[in-house]
């Protein structure tokens, strides 16, 4: 495939309860008497997906994964490439190294038991990833993580040292690979162009052009998207910072048909298939 034409799509498969900005309002301890919305809004868009004959890379959380192993399973047999979003979606630098390794260690056991296919991918909570979580996914199996932002300044995304901004695919290690998440350059700023409340909030037809400038430039495209963006009845939490509450809360209705016109506008395919092409 043309390199340049290139696009892959990818889930984060968490529910609504776990995504960081709500982190304040919902303590870990509660997630099992939170209503559990990610299944039906996975299948939701593992349909929108079937109905393009598109493959995606879905980065399943552990946890989410003991919840809903039928779910699992079902995404494997769609054909979507099975990769690790971790267990607990605890941030990687307030871990310790070895609460990483069991983290990561756990999860790719569980999916791998679950659907009998080899795990490679991994993609940070938040995109906290550093340096020495690299060494530990490799020593544990991996062999790409896909969750840097290399342009971009943001309180929480972490940085990895090896990863060319201009570039896509990087080879951070011998064998080890770094899929970046999309940037759009802008001046001397990059902005996120991969998905998130951007995704949400720009007006498609611009979100789109900018899709069609990285790719014009020879790079890949890289896209994530979480299930609970496509739930507008999702509960709404209080007691969030309001400037948190914008980052989730904003254009969710928008989101089931933003995700229908971009799968029909680009050819899809996983990080996997990139990575093997
Ligand atoms: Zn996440």
């Amino acid at each position: 495939m043309n390199q340049a034409r290139t696009a892959c799509f990818s889930i984060d498969v968490e529910d609504w309860f776990q995504v960081e900005n709500l982190r304040g309002a919902i303590r870990r301890d509660q997630w099992d008497s939170c209503q559990l919305r990610v299944e039906a809004n996975t299948e939701r868009m593992l349909a929108m997906m079937a109905e393009r004959g598109v493959t995606a890379t879905m980065f399943i959380l552990g946890w989410v994964a003991d919840r809903c192993p039928s779910l699992v399973r079902r995404i494997a047999a769609a054909g979507h490439e099975i990769a690790s979003h971790g267990y607990g979606h605890e941030l990687v630098y307030r871990l310790t190294p070895e609460q990483f390794r069991e983290d990561v260690r756990r999860t790719r056991h569980i999916l791998q038991d679950m659907t009998g296919h080899a795990v490679h991918g991994y993609r940070a909570p938040n995109f906290s990833i550093t340096d020495w979580a690299i060494d530990i996914l490799q020593e544990e199996g991996y062999t790409y993580d896909s969750s840097s932002f290399p342009v971009v300044a943001h309180d929480r995304y972490g940085r990895l040292t090896g990863v060319n901004a201009g570039q896509c695919v990087s080879e951070i290690r011998p064998g080890f690979r770094e899929v970046s998440v999309s940037c759009l350059n802008l001046g001397s700023r990059g902005v996120p162009w991969g998905g998130g409340a951007y995704f949400r909030l720009i007006p498609y037809w611009i979100f789109s052009r900018g899709v069609r400038h990285i790719q014009s430039g020879g790079q890949p495209y890289v896209f994530y998207i979480h299930p609970w963006e496509i739930d507008p009845d999702q509960p709404r939490v209080r007691g969030v910072k309001p400037t948190l509450a914008l980052r989730h809360y904003i254009n969710l209705s928008q989101g089931e048909r933003r995700m229908k016109r971009l799968l029909a506008d680009f050819r899809w395919q996983s990080i996997g298939q990139l990575l093997a092409s």
